[in-house]
């Protein structure tokens, strides 16, 4: 066999560069690039351990990177079947087995309206271009919406690749309804179900085939992935060092005869990202995602919170792997005292839900504060969240991650600099950089032109500028 250009070269998975996102771009090293004998903006094959395979469009990782990685997006991964730290082999593909796609038709994800699905087609058309894809898989529609799309046929079969007179064709959700029924569970209860994974019911995880809605009080599944998230590399390490491995391998832990952590604690300012690193680790290891509001679950009947958490913790359970989510935790397990008899209670019985989660790692409670000296120790001790992880302000390199993640999608002018932007945005967190980006957005919106010819070709290719970030400055504060 060796010889054949069906010999791939192994490498192993990292999460895409944040730029690349959404881009259908693998980078691999040098080397690789050699041994496969292909050249940047060539489409290779990328194997899945489990057999599941995708195409993507080859570009040089950075010298950096070490020798035997791969880099690539959460949809390139989910429709390789494979999860960061996986190994993947990758092939070249013949090329004339890869044909120019005249149709390429696309389902939304669930919720989007006419007017999006307008807008999702028109970007499809000029930001697909060049890429290749297959039926079946997942691929995401910048500044569309965090959902991915899935690609339902392709005219012809096999690998295409879209080209500048492809027609490409925005479907109505498959199934239900495309009202936007999907956004209601958010705000109804102190206890959130989501499916966050795209197949959660097959042994195999990262299917594709789009989001399966096992359950009336299911919300949509989340789209975040590691590439959403701005800075914070070493912080997310950790949370996946403590919640990937437990959950993947769990007989790992029982053959080492080591307990997995039941709970991290994610501490830091509001704004910062815990909410999305923990959506971002339950949609990467294809785990439910539940929150829990701790204001929320306060604010119910005497005996009620506790019945609301017991049963959260057995559905949990019930549907492992599961993250549940446990935001503002502060305000529910706040120190113990003789006056605090609710809190008392809750604690208590929070304290017995975690002792009891099995060994086995399935299930893992986050719980994010922004005042983590105002935890009862009791939950902060051994085999509970015994893992605190701190989610700091932004530095400069932090924010311009994160400014390249909310521009990800715009098309900016030339006079403006991410540079630039994230040393004049000291004090800003996430939240305020993507407020940031949106004013910036509306800004532009707001100043297009009057006349209707130039606004017709203002339309056609619409630009945020300099200036409309400096207006977006002046109306957003720095949190901290
Ligand atoms: P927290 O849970 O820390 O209060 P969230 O994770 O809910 O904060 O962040 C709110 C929003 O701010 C996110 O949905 C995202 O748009 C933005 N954001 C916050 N931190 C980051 C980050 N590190 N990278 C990219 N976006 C971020």
């Amino acid at each position: 066999m060796s010889g054949s250009d069906s010999d791939g070269v192994t490498l192993s998975v990292r999460a895409a560069e944040k730029r690349d996102a959404g881009r259908g771009v693998a980078r691999i090293p040098e080397m690789a690039r050699r041994q496969l004998g292909v050249l940047s903006g060539d489409t290779i094959v990328i194997e899945g351990e489990n057999g599941k395979s995708t195409v993507a469009k080859m570009w040089p990782a950075d010298p950096s990177i070490p020798e035997r990685a791969i880099q690539i997006d959460g949809d390139t991964r989910a429709n390789a079947g494979v999860h960061v730290g996986d190994t993947v082999t990758v092939r070249t593909t013949d090329k004339s087995a890869i044909r120019d796609a005249e149709r390429v038709t696309l389902t939304a994800p669930p919720g989007l309206t006419a007017s999006q699905r307008q807008v999702a087609e028109h970007e499809a058309a000029k930001t697909l271009r060049n890429r290749p894809v297959r039926t079946g898989e997942q691929i995401r529609v910048e500044g569309v919406d965090q959902e991915p799309f899935t690609v339902v046929d392709t005219t012809p079969g096999g690998d295409v690749r879209i080209t500048s007179s492809t027609t490409v064709r925005i479907a109505g959700q498959s199934g239900a309804a495309s009202t936007s029924q999907a956004a209601t569970s958010t705000e109804t209860g102190a206890s959130e179900r989501e499916d966050s994974s795209t197949d959660s019911s097959a042994p195999a995880p990262g299917g594709t085939d789009g989001p399966v809605e096992t359950n009336a009080d299911s919300s949509s599944p989340s789209g975040v992935t590691y590439e959403d998230i701005g800075g914070l590399d070493e912080e997310l390490e950790l949370v996946r060092e403590m919640i990937e491995l437990p959950l993947s391998e769990p007989e790992l832990f029982q053959r080492l005869g080591v307990e997995p952590p039941s709970g991290v604690l994610l501490y830091g300012p509001p704004g910062t990202g815990k909410t999305l690193i923990a959506r971002a680790v339950a949609n990467e290891v294809d785990a439910h995602f539940v929150t829990i509001s701790g204001p929320e679950i306060m604010s119910k009947y005497k005996g009620e919170s506790e019945e609301q958490l017991r049963q959260t913790f057995e559905t949990a359970k019930e549907d492992a792997p599961t993250i549940i989510f446990f935001d503002e935790i502060d305000s529910i397990a706040g120190t113990r005292d003789d006056e605090g008899d609710a809190e008392n209670r809750i604690v208590g019985q929070l304290l017995t839900l975690m002792d009891g989660l099995d060994a086995r790692g399935e299930v893992i409670v986050i719980g994010a504060t922004n005042r983590v000296d105002s935890i009862d120790p009791a939950l902060r001790r051994g085999g509970r969240f015994d893992r605190e992880i701190q989610i700091g302000v932004p530095d400069e390199t932090g924010r311009k991650e994160i400014l390249e993640v909310h521009t990800r999608g715009m098309p900016l002018a030339e006079d403006v600099s991410v540079d630039a932007l994230a040393r004049r945005t000291h004090g800003f967190v996430g939240a305020d950089l993507d407020a940031v980006a949106s004013e910036a957005a509306m800004a532009a919106i707001r100043n297009r032109p009057a006349d209707e010819d130039e606004l017709a070709t203002w339309n056609q290719n619409p630009t945020v500028k300099k200036r409309h970030f400096d207006e977006a400055l002046a109306s957003v504060e720095p949190s901290a």
